[in-house]
């Protein structure tokens, strides 16, 4: 599973879904499951609180994300509940990747949608 690209949609609910299904497609008996999904998750926006628990859960490995989410970002900005000490699973995090891009992409996606 190394390797993996998924773009969350704005959707916090859809988000998690991805999240999950992502989960659900490590094919049971390869081992991956067992301790960690040995993915890195690549996201345009900051995960919001759900889908960084949804992250822990699924013990994905590592985290990439473009925008920082200063709203409701559980990555770092407002929360960090994909590091937090007290939960048995932490990410590596690296932030800030394109960053700019990201948010562009994601406020033309939504002037988009209006
Ligand atoms: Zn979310």
């Amino acid at each position: 599973m190394a390797g993996l690209l998924v773009l969350v949609p704005a959707a916090p609910a859809a988000a998690a879904q991805d999240v999950r299904t992502v989960v659900a497609r490590v094919p049971s008996g390869s081992g991956a499951d067992a301790v960690s999904l040995d993915t890195t998750l690549y996201v345009t926006l900051e995960p919001c609180a759900m889908c960084a628990s949804a992250m822990v859960h699924a013990r994905v490995q590592r985290l990439v994300y473009g925008a920082a989410d200063p709203r409701v970002g559980a990555a770092g900005s407002v929360f960090n509940i994909v590091q937090h000490a007290s939960l048995n699973h932490q990410l590596e995090v690296t932030a800030g990747v394109l960053a700019e891009q990201c948010a562009t992409l994601l406020r033309e996606f939504f002037a988009a949608r209006r």
